[in-house]
């Protein structure tokens, strides 16, 4: 629309059009007032019943609310309105008219639960501390991006249909392709290290993963986004410090751009962008802290992976983001490297929110025979990926990285209590539509 003036820039002493959605309707008796919404704000209309034609005066006041209407008039200065400005109307159109039943109400006014307003997420995110969060994501993601291309990244997009999984069996979702079975990608794990050995050296991707969990949790989803990184001739460490850049760098982003959103959030005043060094803890020593809290019922032992009780206890204890170092190799995937010390401990590293995991990375196996023997190892055939380990034999340099879970970094960094708080259609056991 050419002419169309957003409520939040509509000037007292201009005549200007807004277009948006009816918020609410104030009759008084003698004066009526329609707020109207777009994606700045909010804007009073002013309707002096006998003062205007009588068809604009009927439509002005019967619409139904979140019908989309265009109104053109007069904008002045008024002390009483929420905004301190007012439109009178000279045109008045109803541009699509909304039943007078709303299954959600985005006033605000009446609670609905999640599940609802998933069901009817369009007007949902009409609620300014719900397109919050949205607003706060996009610039995650950007954030993110501009510090992967400073880090010297070049973004790829890998497939999201494979022949075959890489995080163990269970998690799959097969599917048809062409009479032929196939899978939704849990990881683009494979194919980033193929690009990073393929001359690139460091690349990233952020795209979806597919992942069949088992169960409803508050922090998992059937279909996430992740944000993953691999580079050539980099180590654990230098994972680790681009995973730390990145983190950070989507903080600092939302802390100069969404002060609005913040607010919207409640979190303009706490919001900071975490103090940079993270702590690095091996995994010794968070076994230590973790014991040492009393917190858990069974003291964990070296080769226990780390339940979500322990998470907590020792997320309480470090009380920021912190990485844990050194993992058994038992407990992580085949591809990870193990230390050149010892066998059982390997080069992989998690970094934590003190509420639960984001990261999960570590340096790569890059020598060919020591990667079979890993496939063997943990119960995969190592025939059905020789389309990977070939390339193992023709010069893949040391490597690692990193996988970030996008929805985790931002459900931390806004506090919420639920995952699918940031996904605007999120998929999990129950829900596959919309
Ligand atoms: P968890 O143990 O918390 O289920 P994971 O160790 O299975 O996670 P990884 O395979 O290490 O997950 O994936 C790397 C990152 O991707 C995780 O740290 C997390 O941030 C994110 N992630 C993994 N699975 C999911 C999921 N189902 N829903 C949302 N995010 C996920
Ligand atoms: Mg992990």
């Amino acid at each position: 629309m050419d002419d169309r003036t957003y409520t939040a820039e509509a000037e007292p002493g201009t005549t200007a059009t807004i277009a948006g959605w009816v918020h609410e309707v104030r009759d008084l008796g003698g004066i009526a007032f329609v707020i109207v919404r777009d994606a700045t704000g909010r804007i009073q209309v002013k309707v002096e019943k006998g003062e205007i034609d009588e068809e604009l005066e009927t439509l002005a006041t019967e619409v139904t609310r979140e019908s989309v209407v265009q109104v053109t008039g007069p904008v002045e200065e008024e002390e009483r309105a929420p905004t301190g400005v007012e439109m009178t109307i000279d045109e008045f159109e109803v541009v699509a008219e909304a039943e007078p039943e709303l299954p959600l109400d985005p006033s605000g006014k009446v609670d609905a639960d999640l599940s609802t307003r998933l069901d009817n997420r369009t007007l949902d995110t009409r609620k300014p501390e719900v397109r919050a969060i949205f607003e706060i994501r996009s610039t995650v993601l950007e954030a993110v991006r501009e510090e992967f291309r400073t880090l010297h990244c070049t973004e790829i997009t890998t497939p999201k249909i494979v022949a075959t999984g890489t995080e163990g069996g269970t998690e799959l979702f097969p599917i048809t392709y062409f009479g032929q079975e196939a899978f939704m990608n849990q990881s683009p794990q494979l194919f980033k290290q193929l690009a990073s050995g393929g001359g690139f050296e460091r690349v990233f991707e952020i795209g979806p993963i597919f992942r069949a969990e088992e169960h409803n949790t508050p922090r998992h989803l059937n279909e996430a986004t992740s944000i993953d990184f691999e580079g050539a001739f980099c180590d654990a460490p230098d994972a680790m410090d681009v995973a730390e850049s990145i983190v950070s760098a989507a903080y600092e982003a939302v802390a100069e751009q969404n002060e609005a959103e913040l607010e919207q959030l409640g979190l303009a005043e706490e919001f900071a962008a975490p103090e940079s060094d993270f702590p690095r803890l091996t995994y010794e020593e968070a076994l230590e802290r973790v014991n040492a809290t009393g917190e858990l019922d069974e003291q964990l032992v070296w080769g226990d992976d780390l339940s979500t009780e322990a998470e907590r206890a020792l997320g309480d204890a470090v009380g920021e983001h912190y990485f844990i170092t050194n993992w058994p190799s038992e407990v992580k995937p085949f591809y990870i490297k193990d230390t050149d010390e010892d066998p059982q401990e390997s080069t992989g590293f998690d970094l934590m929110h003190p509420e639960m995991e984001l990261v999960s990375g570590g340096q790569r196996e890059h020598r060919h025979d020591a990667l079979v023997e890993g496939f063997e190892q943990q119960g995969l055939d190592p025939a059905q990926f020789e389309y990977y380990t070939k390339m193992f034999k023709y010069g893949m340099p040391p490597h690692a990285g990193f996988g970030l879970g996008g929805e985790r970094l931002v459900m931390t960094m806004l506090d919420l209590d639920n995952i699918r708080e940031t996904v605007l259609f999120p998929r999990d056991r129950q829900r596959l539509s919309p």
